[in-house]
């Protein structure tokens, strides 16, 4: 399964890669912003978002909001920094699936893809 990755932390980018490896995903390609990241999906063959709140140029709530009116089926799990409920209202209103406060255990990471899957 291609897993799409935004992130504009190259480490944290990194760290995702990381994890999802040792869960046993491993086709995934990369964005480091929204505006990449919709570059990215266009290419095709994606069939889950993992994607950063906080990114210059299109940040992810705005990349999630594009993604939802073209592809409203998409799994999309948002990893971010912002834990506050307010935020993550807003973030499930804009059409994220799930939500992943940084920083994050493997089996958090794990459980919570997992559940995107069904
Ligand atoms: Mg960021």
């Amino acid at each position: 399964m291609k897993i799409l990755i935004v992130d504009d932390s190259s480490t944290m980018r990194r760290i995702i890669i990381n994890t999802l490896s040792r869960i046993g995903y491993t086709d995934v390609v990369e964005g480091e912003n929204g505006k990449s990241g919709l570059e990215r999906l266009g290419q095709g063959g994606v069939e889950m978002i993992i994607t950063d709140w906080n990114m210059p140029e299109m940040d992810g709530l705005e990349f999630v909001k594009v993604v939802r009116g073209q592809n409203p089926g998409i799994p999309i799990l948002m990893v971010t920094t912002n834990a506050a409920k307010e935020d993550i209202v807003e973030a499930l209103q804009a059409g994220v699936n799930n939500y992943v406060v940084k920083p994050f255990t493997p089996d958090t990471l794990k459980e919570k893809i997992e559940s995107l899957l069904g």
